[in-house]
């Protein structure tokens, strides 16, 4: 078959790598000039990114240990295993797994259209279009898939956070991330300090309206100078997105797929990427093999829901009952990614936490 990604983020090159180790004919359109730049991207992986067995020697800066929580008035630290990888390098990674397996990737190559079934796809450096029919079509294009809108698989409702970041030098401590919640932080999500080293940091927050705002704020309040500045857009996941139509699929940040408490769309979306390829190989229904994912993006989207109408108070007294060793020793145990056993492991140990449900109800 003649496959066609555009795209060649890391979701949708892993997408490629299996279908052209199989033996089909694929080819990744990626409208920049370089795979994996711009960065736009904090690069936090959670452990269970160990379950793709891939080396992380290329694209590995820092493995972190702890995750340190400040509510307003209370905080708390974590044990957790966490990887921060270096952008550039990770998407290379997926991009030369790729074409070792035989993919081509084009890049100044940007799709820009779709005309019945032909898709256009502009070669930016000599300023002229090409016609492709591929058998299959894979919108691995980002949070604002052209692919996709072109398609018709953008919900009318589908919503965008908008996360700014910056590098930063300073002293940090080198193996513990530092995560700040509240509604004059970050309403909606968290700040975050993700350190590269001892001396060196990512620095930045997400929300959906009025970003800079509270990036400045931030930055100012904990004296941080940027050394550089990356921004982007992060979709909101939204259950009623549909993953196959016609003669494509959409994966990654194209369907939507990061999980709604923390923004991350690296685990879940190389699930999703390894499915769909499967899928396509062995002719089997997406819709069907993607529940289990589906399922916990659902419960991360719920989360997120609760969290959204939290007071300062609210955020507060959730530290204070995850400051119990008992619930401490739960979250240990278990990584973020899949948050079913963690919240029912955590409401087995400390009923009070049902003190919130009373906002899956308002
Ligand atoms: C500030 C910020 C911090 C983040 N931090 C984290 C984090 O710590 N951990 C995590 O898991 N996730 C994080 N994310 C989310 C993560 O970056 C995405 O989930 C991830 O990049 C999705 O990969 P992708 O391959 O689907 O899309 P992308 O990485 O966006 O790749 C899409 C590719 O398509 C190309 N493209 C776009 N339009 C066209 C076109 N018309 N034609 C051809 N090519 C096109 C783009 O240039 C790009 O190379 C963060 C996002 C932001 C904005």
């Amino acid at each position: 078959m003649n496959i066609t990604i555009i795209g060649a983020g890391p979701i949708g090159c892993y997408a490629g790598y299996f279908l052209a180790k199989a033996g089909h004919t694929v080819t990744i359109y990626e409208n920049h000039a370089q795979v994996g730049c711009p960065i736009q991207c904090t690069g936090i992986l959670t452990s269970d990114f160990d379950q793709f067995q891939l080396p992380m020697e290329s694209y590995l800066v820092n493995t972190i240990d702890t995750i340190e929580v400040y509510s307003p008035q209370e905080n708390v630290a974590i044990t957790q295993k966490d990887y921060i990888v270096c952008r550039t390098k990770f998407d290379n990674f997926f991009a030369t797994m790729a074409r070792d397996a035989g993919a081509t990737i084009l890049v100044n190559h940007s799709f820009t259209r779709k005309e019945g079934n032909e898709l256009i796809i502009k070669d930016t450096i000599n300023n002229t279009e090409i016609k492709i029919t591929p058998d299959i079509v894979i919108a691995a294009d980002g949070p604002l898939s052209p692919t996709a809108k072109a398609y018709g698989f953008f919900h009318p409702k589908r919503e965008n956070y908008f996360g700014i970041q910056a590098v930063v030098e300073g002293k940090f401590e080198p193996h513990t991330i530092k995560t700040y919640f509240g509604n004059i932080v970050c309403p909606g999500l968290f700040a975050w300090v993700v350190p590269e080293s001892a001396t060196r940091a990512r620095v930045g927050l997400a929300t959906l309206r009025n970003t800079k705002k509270y990036f400045d704020t931030f930055m100012k309040e904990h004296n941080f100078t940027s050394l550089e500045i990356q921004a982007g857009a992060i979709p909101v996941y939204n259950s009623k997105q549909q993953l196959h139509k016609d003669n494509c699929y959409v994966i990654g940040d194209a369907s939507g797929y990061v999980k709604a408490t923390t923004l991350g769309g690296l685990v879940p979306a190389l699930r999703q990427a390894k499915l769909v390829a499967e899928c396509i190989l062995k002719d089997k229904k997406i819709e069907a093999e993607i529940a289990p994912v589906r399922k916990q993006m659902k419960l991360h989207l719920k989360v997120h829901d609760i969290f959204n109408r939290f007071t300062d108070a609210d955020w507060d007294r959730l530290v204070r009952y995850v400051k119990q060793p008992k619930i401490q020793h739960v979250f240990e145990q278990y990584t973020r990614d899949n948050p079913l056993p963690l919240l029912i492991k955590t409401l087995l140990k400390e009923p009070r936490f049902l003190y919130f449900s009373k906002y899956l109800f308002s």
